[in-house]
């Protein structure tokens, strides 16, 4: 996982990471099974370094966070965070759910649209959108975009003018809160990047008010990402619904708080974030607003539907360690080379999965030190083939991957009602350079 404290929290052994997920069950005949399917069918069909995904997973999360609003009495908008996954499977999954998007490119634009997601049920974020990105999300009719600096509303009023639009925007305030999370994903420090200064706010918003072409609709705030206890949520929306209460002080009309996204999943045996907890926070602090609440999860909805299933090409034991090296590899998954995140690991053999375990460091074959998935991981004794599932891959998994060492994309399969579909076929090594073009040469 992701903080300096959590990486030395004591590790869950096999059966404790089992039990912690119950989409994922241990058969003696077929071995490790996620929704129902055993995890061998899918390697033998398409092979090894491949993602699966688990749509009812991804469903039931999706359910979990509307009950735990409409529990609390809070109507909310989901805008599924793209970026977290973008295949057009899992985005159809969710638009069939009903849920809205939140993207940061054109592209992510681009793929929303192309599962059904009407172009008003979009959002766009990110701290440098092009004018070409812009334009083309205001002549497809975007729902909101928000803006995260004076320049980039100046930016925006002169795209929307030239074309004849009015952007619905959200200015993102920087609430200056600590999200209590890894460095490289929290997002709403006063260092960061990311949105405009609460003090900034009040007088952009006027200014946005009188800029044509623009229309101020609200707020928006994205704290960070993995986060797990409601706390740094508490702090920050507080300090949006003071600027909401101040913004209509001085006049202006507010009608939406986008909430962002951030909400943490349990990598190792902990649970996540509790969603009540989380709704009722909203509910303390935004609850009497009388504004409409936009959520952007990303992570919680997809992390735990999906996983890397690989092989084991052989184990290499030097004079100070065991190693096990995968057919999977950073470039698959850079999660763990990245940030050091925690991905438990689970032997699909049932014979495997209660093997003595010793200390091991599992790796890819990419050339790179920082090719490591765990190290020092208490794993069996494990054999030229034997099949590991790599867990709670769905998120900033495939989407983050390259082709580094000239390695193909891995398939893809989606889990759904006990049947597999492969959703992407692994890439051809032709198709490797097929987009490259051989000048000729002197
Ligand atoms: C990345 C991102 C999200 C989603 O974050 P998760 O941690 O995956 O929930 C939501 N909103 C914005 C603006 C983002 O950049």
């Amino acid at each position: 996982m992701l903080t300096r404290s959590d990486l030395s929290a004591t590790e869950p052994d096999l059966a404790a990471l089992l039990a912690a997920r119950p989409a994922l069950a241990m058969h003696v005949q077929d071995g490790l099974c996620f929704e129902d399917v055993p995890l061998n069918a899918i390697a033998d069909a398409f092979g090894t370094p491949v993602w699966v995904y688990g749509a009812a997973t991804i469903r039931a999360r999706y359910a979990d966070l509307q009950t735990a609003f409409s529990d609390a009495g809070l109507p909310v908008h989901i805008h599924y965070a793209v970026k977290a996954n973008d295949h057009l499977a899992i985005l159809s999954v969710l638009a069939k759910a009903g849920a809205g998007a939140d993207v940061v490119s054109q592209g992510e634009f681009a793929r929303a649209m192309a599962v059904g997601i009407p172009a008003s049920g979009i959002v766009f974020s990110g701290v440098g959108k092009t004018r070409a990105e812009l334009a083309a999300a205001l002549s497809a009719g975007i729902g909101q975009i928000n803006v995260e600096s004076a320049e980039e509303l100046a930016m925006l009023s002169e795209v929307a003018t030239s074309l004849g639009r009015t952007a619905r925007v959200a200015l993102r305030m920087n609430p200056d809160v600590d999200a209590g999370t890894h460095a490289k994903i929290t997002t709403g420090l006063a260092g960061n990047k990311f949105g405009i200064s609460a003090p900034d706010i009040l007088p952009l918003y006027a200014h946005a008010a009188a800029l044509p072409g623009i229309a101020p609709v609200g707020i928006a705030l994205h704290i960070g990402s993995q986060i797990l206890s409601p706390a740094p949520y508490a702090a920050a929306y507080s300090k949006a619904a003071s600027t909401v209460r101040a913004l209509r002080q001085a006049g202006q009309q507010v009608s939406v708080l986008d909430l962002g996204g951030g909400l943490g999943i349990g990598y190792r045996d902990e649970p996540g974030i509790s969603l009540a907890a989380f709704a009722q926070v909203v509910r303390r602090e935004a609850g009497e607003l009388g504004v409409q609440l936009l959520l952007e999860p990303g992570r919680y909805l997809v992390g735990p539907a999906g996983l890397l299933l690989a092989s084991v090409i052989l184990q290499k034991q030097t004079a100070q360690k065991r190693f096990l090296v995968l057919d999977a590899a950073m470039n698959d998954l850079l999660r763990p080379s990245l940030y050091d995140s925690y991905h438990g690991m689970l032997p699909v053999s049932a014979v495997d999965f209660v093997k003595p375990v010793s200390p091991t460091d599992v790796v890819g074959p990419v050339c790179e030190s920082g090719d490591i998935f765990a190290a020092g991981r208490a794993l069996p004794d494990l054999a030229e083939n034997a099949r590991l599932a790599v867990l709670d891959a769905g998120a900033y998994g495939a989407v983050m991957s390259s082709p580094y060492n000239a390695r193909p994309r891995a398939a893809a399969v989606l889990l759904d009602g006990g049947h597999f579909h492969l959703i992407t076929p692994r890439q051809r090594l032709d198709n490797l350079w097929a987009d490259e073009i051989l000048p000729g040469l002197r």
